[in-house]
Protein backbone atom coordinates (compact mmCIF):
# COMPACT_ATOMS: atom_id res chain seq x y z
CA UNK A 1 0.00 0.00 0.00
CA UNK A 2 2.57 2.49 1.05
CA UNK A 3 4.50 2.10 -2.56
CA UNK A 4 1.54 2.43 -4.17
CA UNK A 5 0.22 5.65 -2.52
CA UNK A 6 3.85 7.32 -2.92
CA UNK A 7 3.70 6.65 -6.09
CA UNK A 8 0.45 8.46 -6.53
CA UNK A 9 1.64 11.34 -4.84
CA UNK A 10 4.67 11.26 -7.21
CA UNK A 11 2.17 11.56 -10.13
CA UNK A 12 0.10 14.43 -9.12
CA UNK A 13 2.50 17.19 -7.51
CA UNK A 14 6.36 16.95 -8.07
CA UNK A 15 8.69 17.32 -5.44
CA UNK A 16 12.35 17.87 -6.46
CA UNK A 17 14.22 14.75 -7.09
CA UNK A 18 17.02 17.01 -4.99
CA UNK A 19 17.72 19.12 -1.79
CA UNK A 20 20.00 21.21 -0.68
CA UNK A 21 21.00 22.51 2.82
CA UNK A 22 19.92 26.12 3.66
CA UNK A 23 22.38 27.79 5.64
CA UNK A 24 20.93 29.85 8.07
CA UNK A 25 22.74 33.09 7.76
CA UNK A 26 21.75 36.46 6.16
CA UNK A 27 22.04 36.75 2.19
CA UNK A 28 24.61 39.36 2.42
CA UNK A 29 26.57 36.72 4.44
CA UNK A 30 25.83 33.83 2.39
CA UNK A 31 27.22 36.21 -0.41
CA UNK A 32 30.26 36.93 1.38
CA UNK A 33 30.89 33.43 2.41
CA UNK A 34 31.13 32.81 -1.06
CA UNK A 35 34.14 34.94 -2.03
CA UNK A 36 36.23 33.08 0.05
CA UNK A 37 39.47 31.88 -1.23
CA UNK A 38 38.60 33.92 -4.31
CA UNK A 39 40.73 36.80 -3.56
CA UNK A 40 43.11 37.32 -6.69
CA UNK A 41 40.62 36.44 -8.87
CA UNK A 42 38.63 38.71 -10.29
CA UNK A 43 34.79 39.53 -8.96
CA UNK A 44 33.17 42.27 -11.50
CA UNK A 45 34.36 43.95 -14.66
CA UNK A 46 32.69 47.05 -16.04
CA UNK A 47 32.25 45.80 -19.52
CA UNK A 48 32.53 49.22 -21.32
CA UNK A 49 35.33 50.70 -19.63
CA UNK A 50 36.53 47.41 -18.77
CA UNK A 51 37.98 48.62 -15.06
CA UNK A 52 38.04 45.12 -13.22
CA UNK A 53 37.70 43.99 -9.05
CA UNK A 54 39.09 41.36 -7.78
CA UNK A 55 37.26 39.45 -4.93
CA UNK A 56 39.47 40.61 -2.03
CA UNK A 57 38.90 44.67 -3.48
CA UNK A 58 35.12 44.15 -3.48
CA UNK A 59 35.10 42.48 0.44
CA UNK A 60 36.92 45.20 1.55
CA UNK A 61 34.84 47.94 -0.49
CA UNK A 62 31.14 46.49 0.41
CA UNK A 63 32.85 46.32 3.94
CA UNK A 64 33.12 50.54 3.62
CA UNK A 65 29.94 51.06 2.15
CA UNK A 66 28.35 49.35 4.80
CA UNK A 67 30.18 51.19 7.92
CA UNK A 68 29.73 54.60 5.47
CA UNK A 69 25.62 54.14 5.32
CA UNK A 70 25.64 53.01 8.87
CA UNK A 71 27.16 56.20 9.82
CA UNK A 72 24.57 58.06 7.73
CA UNK A 73 22.11 56.32 10.01
CA UNK A 74 21.03 53.54 7.79
CA UNK A 75 20.20 50.35 9.91
CA UNK A 76 17.87 47.42 10.53
CA UNK A 77 14.28 48.03 8.88
CA UNK A 78 15.32 50.59 6.80
CA UNK A 79 14.81 50.55 3.16
CA UNK A 80 16.77 51.68 0.25
CA UNK A 81 15.98 52.05 -3.01
CA UNK A 82 18.11 51.42 -6.69
CA UNK A 83 17.40 52.83 -9.53
CA UNK A 84 19.21 52.70 -12.88
CA UNK A 85 20.93 50.91 -15.78
CA UNK A 86 23.61 48.40 -14.60
CA UNK A 87 26.76 49.02 -12.87
CA UNK A 88 29.01 46.25 -10.84
CA UNK A 89 28.47 48.53 -7.69
CA UNK A 90 24.95 46.96 -7.76
CA UNK A 91 26.44 44.61 -5.94
CA UNK A 92 27.91 46.75 -3.33
CA UNK A 93 24.63 47.88 -3.06
CA UNK A 94 22.94 45.02 -2.51
CA UNK A 95 25.06 43.39 0.32
CA UNK A 96 26.03 46.54 2.66
CA UNK A 97 21.93 47.36 2.92
CA UNK A 98 21.22 44.20 3.46
CA UNK A 99 24.11 43.60 5.95
CA UNK A 100 23.03 46.27 7.91
CA UNK A 101 19.48 44.72 8.14
CA UNK A 102 17.61 46.99 6.13
CA UNK A 103 15.77 46.03 2.61
CA UNK A 104 16.11 46.90 -1.07
CA UNK A 105 13.77 47.58 -3.15
CA UNK A 106 14.73 47.54 -6.61
CA UNK A 107 13.41 50.06 -9.95
CA UNK A 108 13.49 50.22 -13.58
CA UNK A 109 15.56 53.31 -14.61
CA UNK A 110 12.59 53.97 -17.18
CA UNK A 111 10.24 54.62 -14.69
CA UNK A 112 8.81 58.24 -14.35
CA UNK A 113 9.11 60.46 -11.58
CA UNK A 114 5.52 59.71 -10.37
CA UNK A 115 6.24 56.12 -11.22
CA UNK A 116 9.12 55.99 -8.71
CA UNK A 117 7.84 58.13 -6.12
CA UNK A 118 4.79 55.78 -5.97
CA UNK A 119 7.50 53.01 -5.09
CA UNK A 120 9.53 55.15 -2.84
CA UNK A 121 6.53 55.96 -0.35
CA UNK A 122 4.83 52.43 -0.64
CA UNK A 123 8.12 51.12 0.75
CA UNK A 124 9.27 53.87 2.96
CA UNK A 125 12.38 54.65 1.12
CA UNK A 126 15.34 57.09 3.54
CA UNK A 127 17.92 55.92 1.07
CA UNK A 128 18.12 56.01 -2.81
CA UNK A 129 20.67 54.80 -5.16
CA UNK A 130 20.30 56.17 -8.80
CA UNK A 131 22.95 55.84 -11.59
CA UNK A 132 24.29 59.21 -13.53
CA UNK A 133 21.27 59.24 -15.93
CA UNK A 134 18.43 59.23 -12.97
CA UNK A 135 19.82 61.82 -11.15
CA UNK A 136 17.19 64.52 -12.20
CA UNK A 137 14.38 62.20 -11.51
CA UNK A 138 16.10 61.21 -7.93
CA UNK A 139 16.10 64.77 -7.11
CA UNK A 140 12.36 65.66 -8.00
CA UNK A 141 11.04 62.40 -6.11
CA UNK A 142 13.21 63.43 -3.08
CA UNK A 143 11.54 67.15 -2.80
CA UNK A 144 8.75 65.96 -2.35
CA UNK A 145 8.96 62.73 -0.52
CA UNK A 146 10.21 64.04 2.48
CA UNK A 147 11.62 60.86 4.61
CA UNK A 148 14.48 60.32 2.10
CA UNK A 149 17.32 61.42 3.58
CA UNK A 150 20.04 60.29 1.21
CA UNK A 151 20.28 60.41 -2.68
CA UNK A 152 23.76 59.17 -3.94
CA UNK A 153 24.91 58.28 -7.23
CA UNK A 154 26.32 55.22 -8.26
CA UNK A 155 28.76 56.67 -10.99
CA UNK A 156 30.29 60.25 -11.19
CA UNK A 157 28.39 63.39 -10.11
CA UNK A 158 29.68 66.88 -9.46
CA UNK A 159 26.94 67.44 -7.21
CA UNK A 160 25.68 64.38 -5.16
CA UNK A 161 27.38 62.21 -2.76
CA UNK A 162 28.56 58.89 -4.91
CA UNK A 163 28.97 55.45 -3.82
CA UNK A 164 32.34 55.99 -4.23
CA UNK A 165 32.86 58.20 -1.69
CA UNK A 166 30.98 55.56 0.58
CA UNK A 167 34.24 52.86 0.25
CA UNK A 168 36.49 55.47 1.89
CA UNK A 169 37.98 53.51 4.28
CA UNK A 170 36.16 53.49 8.00
CA UNK A 171 36.39 51.46 10.51
CA UNK A 172 34.19 48.10 9.85
CA UNK A 173 30.98 47.96 11.78
CA UNK A 174 29.59 44.28 12.60
CA UNK A 175 27.27 43.22 10.26
CA UNK A 176 23.02 43.07 12.17
CA UNK A 177 22.16 40.08 12.97
CA UNK A 178 18.79 39.18 11.17
CA UNK A 179 15.89 36.01 11.61
CA UNK A 180 16.88 35.47 8.11
CA UNK A 181 13.23 32.88 7.94
CA UNK A 182 10.88 36.63 9.04
CA UNK A 183 13.63 39.90 7.93
CA UNK A 184 12.82 41.25 4.46
CA UNK A 185 15.74 41.71 2.56
CA UNK A 186 14.35 42.79 -1.04
CA UNK A 187 11.07 44.30 -1.90
CA UNK A 188 10.79 44.16 -6.60
CA UNK A 189 7.52 45.17 -7.57
CA UNK A 190 5.16 42.85 -9.18
CA UNK A 191 1.13 43.25 -9.68
CA UNK A 192 1.07 39.78 -8.80
CA UNK A 193 -2.24 38.31 -10.12
CA UNK A 194 -4.34 41.29 -10.37
CA UNK A 195 -4.41 44.79 -9.66
CA UNK A 196 -1.78 47.68 -9.11
CA UNK A 197 1.72 46.59 -8.51
CA UNK A 198 2.84 45.60 -5.21
CA UNK A 199 6.37 45.12 -2.68
CA UNK A 200 6.65 41.54 -2.59
CA UNK A 201 8.62 40.58 0.66
CA UNK A 202 11.29 38.54 0.01
CA UNK A 203 13.45 36.94 3.29
CA UNK A 204 16.82 36.62 3.53
CA UNK A 205 15.95 32.68 4.10
CA UNK A 206 14.10 32.94 0.60
CA UNK A 207 17.01 34.79 -0.94
CA UNK A 208 19.38 32.34 0.58
CA UNK A 209 17.45 29.35 -0.57
CA UNK A 210 17.29 30.70 -4.24
CA UNK A 211 21.44 31.20 -4.49
CA UNK A 212 21.34 27.55 -2.66
CA UNK A 213 19.30 25.78 -5.11
CA UNK A 214 20.18 27.48 -8.01
CA UNK A 215 23.82 26.30 -7.03
CA UNK A 216 23.11 22.60 -7.15
CA UNK A 217 25.83 20.21 -9.61
CA UNK A 218 22.30 20.36 -11.94
CA UNK A 219 21.25 23.55 -12.29
CA UNK A 220 23.19 26.72 -12.39
CA UNK A 221 27.13 25.50 -10.59
CA UNK A 222 29.80 27.69 -11.56
CA UNK A 223 32.88 26.02 -11.45
CA UNK A 224 36.78 27.28 -12.01
CA UNK A 225 36.78 29.72 -15.45
CA UNK A 226 33.08 30.40 -15.48
CA UNK A 227 31.89 33.53 -15.35
CA UNK A 228 28.31 35.40 -16.37
CA UNK A 229 27.72 38.36 -18.66
CA UNK A 230 24.84 40.10 -16.76
CA UNK A 231 23.18 42.67 -19.89
CA UNK A 232 19.34 42.24 -18.52
CA UNK A 233 18.10 44.52 -15.71
CA UNK A 234 19.62 43.44 -12.66
CA UNK A 235 16.56 46.18 -11.23
CA UNK A 236 14.83 43.36 -12.30
CA UNK A 237 14.49 40.22 -9.63
CA UNK A 238 16.03 37.85 -12.46
CA UNK A 239 18.51 40.03 -13.19
CA UNK A 240 19.71 40.52 -9.96
CA UNK A 241 19.64 37.22 -8.17
CA UNK A 242 20.36 34.90 -11.14
CA UNK A 243 22.74 37.39 -13.56
CA UNK A 244 24.81 38.79 -10.42
CA UNK A 245 24.05 37.05 -6.87
CA UNK A 246 24.02 33.38 -7.85
CA UNK A 247 27.62 33.97 -9.69
CA UNK A 248 29.54 35.97 -7.24
CA UNK A 249 27.93 34.01 -4.33
CA UNK A 250 30.05 31.06 -5.98
CA UNK A 251 32.97 32.73 -6.49
CA UNK A 252 32.97 33.33 -10.35
CA UNK A 253 33.02 36.60 -12.28
CA UNK A 254 30.42 38.78 -13.48
CA UNK A 255 31.11 41.21 -16.59
CA UNK A 256 28.28 43.86 -16.70
CA UNK A 257 26.87 46.05 -19.30
CA UNK A 258 24.67 48.75 -18.63
CA UNK A 259 21.61 47.26 -21.00
CA UNK A 260 21.24 44.67 -23.50
CA UNK A 261 22.67 46.73 -27.08
CA UNK A 262 23.65 44.27 -29.70
CA UNK A 263 27.01 44.62 -30.55
CA UNK A 264 28.38 45.48 -27.02
CA UNK A 265 26.31 42.08 -25.66
CA UNK A 266 28.44 40.08 -28.79
CA UNK A 267 31.29 41.73 -28.07
CA UNK A 268 31.73 41.31 -24.99
CA UNK A 269 31.02 37.86 -25.34
CA UNK A 270 33.74 37.33 -27.42
CA UNK A 271 36.14 39.29 -25.50
CA UNK A 272 35.34 38.00 -21.82
CA UNK A 273 34.68 34.58 -23.12
CA UNK A 274 32.05 34.42 -20.19
CA UNK A 275 30.23 31.18 -20.29
CA UNK A 276 26.97 31.92 -19.07
CA UNK A 277 23.85 34.43 -19.27
CA UNK A 278 20.96 35.13 -18.78
CA UNK A 279 18.67 36.05 -21.32
CA UNK A 280 15.33 36.42 -22.24
CA UNK A 281 13.19 35.77 -25.43
CA UNK A 282 13.79 38.99 -27.20
CA UNK A 283 17.34 38.41 -27.45
CA UNK A 284 17.33 34.85 -28.18
CA UNK A 285 15.06 36.13 -31.18
CA UNK A 286 18.13 38.56 -32.17
CA UNK A 287 20.69 36.15 -31.84
CA UNK A 288 18.47 33.59 -33.96
CA UNK A 289 17.42 36.39 -36.85
CA UNK A 290 20.57 38.85 -36.68
CA UNK A 291 23.18 38.27 -39.24
CA UNK A 292 25.72 40.11 -37.31
CA UNK A 293 25.99 37.14 -34.60
CA UNK A 294 28.01 35.15 -37.22
CA UNK A 295 31.34 37.85 -36.59
CA UNK A 296 31.09 36.93 -33.54
CA UNK A 297 33.38 33.56 -31.76
CA UNK A 298 30.80 32.71 -28.95
CA UNK A 299 32.31 29.17 -28.81
CA UNK A 300 32.88 29.89 -24.84
CA UNK A 301 29.56 30.75 -24.65
CA UNK A 302 28.01 27.16 -22.99
CA UNK A 303 25.24 27.96 -21.18
CA UNK A 304 22.60 30.44 -22.20
CA UNK A 305 19.66 30.56 -19.33
CA UNK A 306 16.66 31.86 -21.03
CA UNK A 307 13.86 33.66 -18.34
CA UNK A 308 11.11 36.45 -17.83
CA UNK A 309 8.65 34.86 -20.82
CA UNK A 310 8.09 32.21 -22.97
CA UNK A 311 10.49 30.68 -25.35
CA UNK A 312 9.46 28.47 -27.96
CA UNK A 313 11.33 25.09 -28.94
CA UNK A 314 11.90 25.93 -32.35
CA UNK A 315 13.32 29.08 -32.16
CA UNK A 316 15.85 27.02 -29.60
CA UNK A 317 16.60 25.06 -32.16
CA UNK A 318 17.19 27.22 -34.90
CA UNK A 319 19.49 29.38 -32.25
CA UNK A 320 21.19 26.49 -30.80
CA UNK A 321 21.52 25.38 -34.67
CA UNK A 322 22.98 29.16 -35.54
CA UNK A 323 25.42 28.98 -32.74
CA UNK A 324 26.68 25.83 -32.16
CA UNK A 325 25.83 25.71 -28.88
CA UNK A 326 25.60 22.83 -26.16
CA UNK A 327 21.94 23.87 -25.78
CA UNK A 328 19.84 26.76 -24.32
CA UNK A 329 17.80 26.17 -21.08
CA UNK A 330 15.27 27.92 -19.31
CA UNK A 331 14.53 29.05 -16.33
CA UNK A 332 10.56 29.65 -15.21
CA UNK A 333 9.69 31.97 -12.29
CA UNK A 334 8.60 35.36 -10.78
CA UNK A 335 9.28 38.09 -8.52
CA UNK A 336 7.33 36.48 -5.90
CA UNK A 337 9.42 33.17 -6.01
CA UNK A 338 12.99 34.90 -5.81
CA UNK A 339 12.70 34.37 -8.80
CA UNK A 340 13.53 30.66 -9.70
CA UNK A 341 11.11 27.58 -9.15
CA UNK A 342 11.88 25.82 -12.02
CA UNK A 343 15.09 25.18 -14.40
CA UNK A 344 15.97 23.12 -17.25
CA UNK A 345 18.57 20.27 -15.45
CA UNK A 346 22.12 20.27 -16.92
CA UNK A 347 21.71 16.59 -17.84
CA UNK A 348 18.24 16.53 -19.35
CA UNK A 349 17.39 19.24 -21.97
CA UNK A 350 13.43 19.34 -23.26
CA UNK A 351 12.96 22.26 -25.64
CA UNK A 352 10.22 24.56 -25.16
CA UNK A 353 10.21 23.28 -21.38
CA UNK A 354 10.85 25.43 -18.30
CA UNK A 355 12.00 22.45 -16.71
CA UNK A 356 12.22 20.85 -13.76
CA UNK A 357 11.76 22.09 -9.93
CA UNK A 358 14.65 23.25 -8.44
CA UNK A 359 16.09 21.69 -5.23
CA UNK A 360 13.54 21.72 -2.18
CA UNK A 361 10.45 22.87 -4.47
CA UNK A 362 7.38 21.35 -5.08
CA UNK A 363 4.80 22.12 -8.12
CA UNK A 364 2.05 20.97 -9.15
CA UNK A 365 -0.84 21.84 -11.64
CA UNK A 366 -4.55 22.58 -10.49
CA UNK A 367 -8.01 23.03 -12.56
CA UNK A 368 -8.80 26.46 -12.30
CA UNK A 369 -12.36 25.38 -11.71
CA UNK A 370 -12.51 22.55 -9.24
CA UNK A 371 -9.16 23.25 -7.98
CA UNK A 372 -8.12 19.37 -8.31
CA UNK A 373 -4.61 18.58 -8.61
CA UNK A 374 -4.50 16.95 -12.16
CA UNK A 375 -2.36 14.72 -13.57
CA UNK A 376 0.47 14.67 -16.65
CA UNK A 377 -0.47 16.32 -19.51
CA UNK A 378 -3.72 17.94 -17.78
CA UNK A 379 -3.66 22.02 -18.17
CA UNK A 380 -4.31 23.55 -15.16
CA UNK A 381 -2.98 26.93 -13.22
CA UNK A 382 0.93 25.80 -12.09
CA UNK A 383 1.36 26.49 -8.27
CA UNK A 384 4.67 25.93 -6.83
CA UNK A 385 5.58 25.57 -2.99
CA UNK A 386 9.09 25.81 -1.70
CA UNK A 387 11.59 28.20 1.26
CA UNK A 388 11.96 30.33 -1.66
CA UNK A 389 8.37 31.11 -1.70
CA UNK A 390 7.71 35.41 -0.77
CA UNK A 391 6.54 35.96 2.64
CA UNK A 392 3.65 38.11 0.89
CA UNK A 393 3.14 41.23 -0.05
CA UNK A 394 3.77 44.49 1.78
CA UNK A 395 1.40 46.36 3.33
CA UNK A 396 -1.56 44.04 1.63
CA UNK A 397 -2.82 40.68 3.46
CA UNK A 398 -5.77 40.49 1.06
CA UNK A 399 -3.53 40.43 -2.45
CA UNK A 400 -1.38 37.93 -0.23
CA UNK A 401 -4.27 35.55 0.72
CA UNK A 402 -5.23 35.25 -2.92
CA UNK A 403 -1.99 34.29 -4.32
CA UNK A 404 -0.17 32.23 -1.09
CA UNK A 405 -2.45 29.63 0.52
CA UNK A 406 -2.56 28.40 4.00
CA UNK A 407 -0.34 25.53 3.69
CA UNK A 408 2.34 27.61 1.83
CA UNK A 409 1.42 26.91 -2.10
CA UNK A 410 1.37 30.13 -4.05
CA UNK A 411 -1.14 30.47 -7.60
CA UNK A 412 1.15 31.86 -10.14
CA UNK A 413 -1.29 32.95 -12.98
CA UNK A 414 0.34 31.18 -14.92
CA UNK A 415 -1.21 27.75 -17.32
CA UNK A 416 0.62 24.71 -17.72
CA UNK A 417 1.09 21.31 -17.71
CA UNK A 418 4.00 18.45 -17.23
CA UNK A 419 4.73 15.47 -19.30
CA UNK A 420 5.26 12.10 -17.88
CA UNK A 421 9.13 12.78 -16.85
CA UNK A 422 7.79 15.48 -14.48
CA UNK A 423 9.21 18.40 -17.01
CA UNK A 424 6.91 21.78 -17.14
CA UNK A 425 5.47 23.48 -19.95
CA UNK A 426 4.03 26.65 -19.14
CA UNK A 427 0.93 27.56 -22.19
CA UNK A 428 -0.93 30.31 -21.27
CA UNK A 429 -1.30 32.97 -18.67
CA UNK A 430 -4.09 33.27 -16.37
CA UNK A 431 -3.24 36.42 -14.51
CA UNK A 432 -3.61 40.36 -16.13
CA UNK A 433 0.21 41.01 -16.10
CA UNK A 434 1.45 41.71 -19.56
CA UNK A 435 5.12 41.24 -20.49
CA UNK A 436 6.03 43.56 -23.22
CA UNK A 437 10.00 42.26 -23.38
CA UNK A 438 10.12 40.57 -20.35
CA UNK A 439 8.92 43.53 -18.45
CA UNK A 440 6.05 43.66 -16.54
CA UNK A 441 3.07 46.14 -17.04
CA UNK A 442 -0.08 46.39 -14.77
CA UNK A 443 -3.10 46.85 -17.20
CA UNK A 444 -5.18 48.47 -13.82
CA UNK A 445 -2.39 50.96 -14.03
CA UNK A 446 -2.43 51.65 -17.55
CA UNK A 447 -6.75 51.65 -16.87
CA UNK A 448 -5.54 53.95 -13.70
CA UNK A 449 -3.90 56.20 -16.10
CA UNK A 450 -6.32 55.86 -19.21
CA UNK A 451 -9.41 57.09 -16.89
CA UNK A 452 -7.74 60.68 -15.86
CA UNK A 453 -8.23 61.38 -19.18
CA UNK A 454 -11.70 63.93 -19.23
CA UNK A 455 -13.24 61.83 -22.18
CA UNK A 456 -12.61 58.22 -20.84
CA UNK A 457 -15.53 56.71 -19.14
CA UNK A 458 -14.43 52.91 -18.86
CA UNK A 459 -11.16 51.54 -19.55
CA UNK A 460 -9.84 47.99 -20.20
CA UNK A 461 -6.06 46.91 -21.13
CA UNK A 462 -5.28 43.37 -22.67
CA UNK A 463 -2.00 42.74 -23.93
CA UNK A 464 -2.29 41.79 -27.49
CA UNK A 465 0.36 38.69 -29.01
CA UNK A 466 3.34 39.42 -31.15
CA UNK A 467 5.76 37.57 -32.59
CA UNK A 468 9.11 38.88 -30.88
CA UNK A 469 8.17 40.88 -27.88
CA UNK A 470 5.07 38.68 -26.24
CA UNK A 471 2.49 41.00 -25.92
CA UNK A 472 1.46 44.99 -26.52
CA UNK A 473 -0.72 46.86 -24.02
CA UNK A 474 -3.63 47.67 -25.90
CA UNK A 475 -6.47 50.02 -24.60
CA UNK A 476 -10.12 49.53 -24.87
CA UNK A 477 -12.25 52.50 -24.24
CA UNK A 478 -15.67 54.01 -23.95
CA UNK A 479 -15.70 58.21 -23.90
CA UNK A 480 -18.29 60.66 -23.56
CA UNK A 481 -17.62 62.97 -25.64
CA UNK A 482 -15.57 63.13 -28.95
CA UNK A 483 -12.04 62.07 -28.98
CA UNK A 484 -9.44 60.44 -31.31
CA UNK A 485 -8.20 57.37 -30.45
CA UNK A 486 -4.41 59.25 -30.97
CA UNK A 487 -5.33 61.71 -28.06
CA UNK A 488 -6.04 58.96 -26.04
CA UNK A 489 -2.54 56.83 -26.63
CA UNK A 490 -0.95 60.41 -26.84
CA UNK A 491 -2.51 61.03 -22.86
CA UNK A 492 -1.23 57.60 -21.66
CA UNK A 493 2.58 57.62 -23.16
CA UNK A 494 3.51 60.71 -22.22
CA UNK A 495 2.55 60.05 -18.35
CA UNK A 496 4.12 56.61 -17.80
CA UNK A 497 7.43 54.70 -18.76
CA UNK A 498 8.46 54.33 -22.27
CA UNK A 499 7.95 50.19 -21.94
CA UNK A 500 4.65 50.41 -20.46
CA UNK A 501 3.40 52.62 -23.64
CA UNK A 502 0.20 51.58 -25.29
CA UNK A 503 2.03 50.06 -28.37
CA UNK A 504 -0.64 47.77 -29.23
CA UNK A 505 -3.23 51.13 -29.87
CA UNK A 506 -6.15 52.47 -28.55
CA UNK A 507 -9.97 51.05 -29.70
CA UNK A 508 -13.07 53.28 -29.09
CA UNK A 509 -15.67 51.10 -28.12
CA UNK A 510 -19.35 51.03 -26.82
CA UNK A 511 -19.55 49.05 -23.74
CA UNK A 512 -16.83 46.93 -22.30
CA UNK A 513 -17.55 43.45 -21.69
CA UNK A 514 -17.98 42.38 -17.82
CA UNK A 515 -19.43 39.82 -16.11
CA UNK A 516 -22.49 39.99 -13.87
CA UNK A 517 -20.24 40.87 -10.91
CA UNK A 518 -18.72 43.42 -12.66
CA UNK A 519 -15.46 42.26 -13.48
CA UNK A 520 -13.58 43.13 -17.10
CA UNK A 521 -13.83 39.36 -19.20
CA UNK A 522 -10.64 40.47 -20.58
CA UNK A 523 -10.50 37.77 -22.81
CA UNK A 524 -13.19 38.25 -24.67
CA UNK A 525 -11.34 41.65 -26.08
CA UNK A 526 -8.17 39.76 -27.25
P1 LIG B 1 8.22 38.62 -13.03
O1 LIG B 1 7.65 38.66 -11.66
O2 LIG B 1 8.40 39.97 -13.63
O3 LIG B 1 9.50 37.83 -13.03
O4 LIG B 1 7.19 37.86 -13.96
C1 LIG B 1 6.83 36.53 -13.71
C2 LIG B 1 6.05 35.97 -14.85
O5 LIG B 1 6.83 35.94 -16.05
C3 LIG B 1 5.64 34.53 -14.66
O6 LIG B 1 4.52 34.37 -13.82
C4 LIG B 1 5.35 34.10 -16.10
O7 LIG B 1 4.10 34.58 -16.54
C5 LIG B 1 6.46 34.82 -16.86
N1 LIG B 1 7.62 33.93 -17.06
C6 LIG B 1 8.79 33.95 -16.40
N2 LIG B 1 9.63 33.01 -16.90
C7 LIG B 1 8.96 32.35 -17.87
C8 LIG B 1 9.27 31.26 -18.75
N3 LIG B 1 10.46 30.68 -18.77
N4 LIG B 1 8.30 30.84 -19.60
C9 LIG B 1 7.08 31.41 -19.60
N5 LIG B 1 6.74 32.47 -18.82
C10 LIG B 1 7.66 32.93 -17.96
Amino acid sequence: FCSRSTNLIKRLYHMSKYTVEIPNVSIGQYILNGFNKRDDKIALVEGITDKKTTFAELHEQIQHVTSNLSALGFGPGHVACLCGFNAPEFAHVFCSVTLLGGALTIANPQLTAGELQTQVNETGTSVLFVTPDCVEKAKVVSQTSKQIRHVIVVGHHHELPTLEKLMRPRPHVTPVVVDPASHVALLPFSSGTTGLPKGVMLTHRNLVAELAALSHEHFLPFGDGDSSLAALPMVHIAGLVIGLLNPLSQGAAVVTLPRFQPDTFLASLEKYKTTFSLIAPPVVNFLATDPSVERYDLSHWRTPYSGAAPLGKDLTETVVRKLGLTGLRQGYGMSETSPATHTTPLDWWKYGSIGVPLPNTESKVVDIDTMATLNAHAHGEIWVRGPQVMKGYLNKPEATRETLMEDGWLRTGDIGYYDDDGHYFVVDRLKEIIKYKGYQIAPAYLESVLLQHPAVCDAAVVGKAHPVHGHLPTAYVVCNTSVTADDIAQFVNMQVAPYKRLRGGVNIVKELPRSPSGKILRKNLL
